[in-house]
């Protein structure tokens, strides 16, 4: 240990401080290829006193810190700068309170979200915000992405689920913001503030979430289509007919592909898209609406719709067998999904780039995967020049960048093109308020 950490770890309970090196390297990556810093340690977090400790030492000696959940980020968010702590959260997973009367949970960020959502069905409840990775993400990464996830479609993102929050700041002072009540106007929305924020404003030492009512029956369909556009015009057909989907799930034939030699689903050769959608109610209606479907198969049990939602879930995986993966997530509004679906298509065949997407597509959330070479260390000149168009094409019809990933350090160099200097300006403001020395999470997200 050096002088600098040797007085992080007098500050903290014994075994907090890690610094052997392999085990520092282990903790300096999210799922991106994007290339960390080294690391001084890592802090393993257990309580919010942990964190107040580790911001007053970082601020006495003016050291970057960068937050981490369960570093499955898609962005670089959780990536280690030069001469960082990473400061771990995963080990503060306390469930601190359920309250089905109230319909709410306080929960420490190293709770596993699926964990909350399980606990959450105890009582008849849920927590709706469902990344695919809600099985290995933390509540925490989840606020600090504003992550979005399968249901978002009916409940909205995890913002729309935060009611408030308590926060390590950068100096080590802790503040509270929101509430426990469904409603409430006082002061400005620090709350909503804090999400989305990637760890550049405080670290989040515990979040108040609104629980709903798990729905009892669910209605369960996949199609596949012969055609994407066919496709995306189902999911504008179900949802301008008012069935109120939970989930309405995308995917084109190159990830189809991926998952069928990997678990082999029995893919027709013809098939080059397929929808899953999930409602409350019957099915009937939302296959009735999949008319231009070559096939449709609907759940008659809960064991059959795990199963169809279960093949939606493989994707990531599946792609990553093909090679690494830059997983971007550009969302437009959804009546010109299929104008972006076929800007993909066009882009991918323009550069000679194998380009797999899935879609949120209820919520118009594309992620078109830029496959590429495993043994490079980044993406090849020809998938970034893919990956700026399909940008600047969702940015043209009107749509943003990140849907729900964030910016980290894989987006920042587009940055400029959606927010305009102005809002630049309001952000490094904001930034500096929070974070006068610059030291939480430095050079991400804004
Ligand atoms: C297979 C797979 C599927 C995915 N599917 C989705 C999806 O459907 N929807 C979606 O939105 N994302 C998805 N993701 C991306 C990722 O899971 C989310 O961004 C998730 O919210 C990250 O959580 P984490 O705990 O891993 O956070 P990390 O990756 O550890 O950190 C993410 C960011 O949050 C900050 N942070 C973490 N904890 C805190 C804290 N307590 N206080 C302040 N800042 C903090 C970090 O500094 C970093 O900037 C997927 C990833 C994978 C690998």
């Amino acid at each position: 240990m050096t002088e600098l950490t040797s007085a992080l770890a007098a500050a903290l309970p014994d075994g907090r401080v890690l610094t052997d090196p392999d085990v520092v390297d282990s903790y300096a990556r999210d799922r991106t290829f994007v290339p960390p810093g080294r690391a001084l340690g890592v802090v393993l977090a257990q309580s919010r006193d942990d964190v107040v400790a580790t911001m007053r030492w970082a601020s006495e000696h003016r050291v970057p810190v960068v937050p981490r959940g369960a570093g499955t980020g898609l962005a670089g968010g959780a990536t280690a700068v030069d001469g960082c702590v990473v400061l771990s959260l995963a080990r503060m997973t306390a469930i601190r309170e359920l309250s089905p009367q109230d319909e709410i949970a306080v929960v420490e960020p190293g709770v596993i979200t699926a964990d909350l959502d399980r606990a959450a069905r105890e009582h008849g409840l849920m927590y709706a915000p469902d990344p695919s990775s809600y099985e290995i993400s933390t509540i925490g990464g989840n606020l600090a992405t504003n992550a979005g996830g399968l249901r978002c479609v009916k409940y909205g993102v995890t913002r729309d689920s935060a009611l408030g929050l308590e926060v390590v700041l950068a100096d080590g002072r802790v503040l509270n913001t929101g509430r426990r009540t469904m409603k409430g106007v006082t002061g400005y929305d620090l709350t909503g503030l804090f999400v989305g924020s990637e760890g550049t404003l405080g670290v989040i030492t515990a979040a108040t979430v609104r629980l709903r009512r798990a729905p009892r029956e669910m209605a369960t369909v996949a199609a596949e289509f012969t055609s994407l556009r066919d496709a995306a015009a189902a999911v504008s057909a179900i949802v301008a007919a008012g069935c109120q989907p939970s989930m309405l799930e995308l995917m084109d034939r190159t990830t189809l592909q991926a998952i069928d030699d990997w678990k082999n689903i029995g893919l027709e050769p013809s098939t080059r898209a397929m929808l899953i959608a999930q409602a409350e109610g019957s099915a009937d209606e939302m296959a009735a609406l999949c008319g231009a479907a070559s096939f449709v198969a609907v759940s008659s049990t809960p064991e059959e719709a795990a199963e169809l939602i279960g093949i939606r879930r493989l994707a990531y995986q599946a792609k990553e067998r093909l090679g690494q993966c830059l997983v971007e997530d550009v969302c437009v509004p959804r009546s010109v999904l299929p104008e972006m679906i076929t800007t993909i298509e066009e882009v991918a065949a323009r550069h000679g780039v194998m380009i797999a997407t899935v879609a949120h597509a209820g919520d118009g959330n594309v992620h078109p995967v830029f496959v590429f070479d495993r043994g490079l260390a980044e993406p090849p000149e020809e998938v970034w020049t893919a990956a700026d168009e399909v940008f600047r094409a969702a940015l043209d019809l009107g749509g943003t960048l990140t849907g729900e990933h964030g910016v980290g350090l894989l987006k920042k160099r587009w940055l400029g093109l959606e927010t305009g200097p102005v809002a630049a300006e309001l952000h490094q403001g904001i930034k500096r308020v929070f974070d006068p020395l610059n030291i939480l999470n430095p050079g991400k997200a804004i």
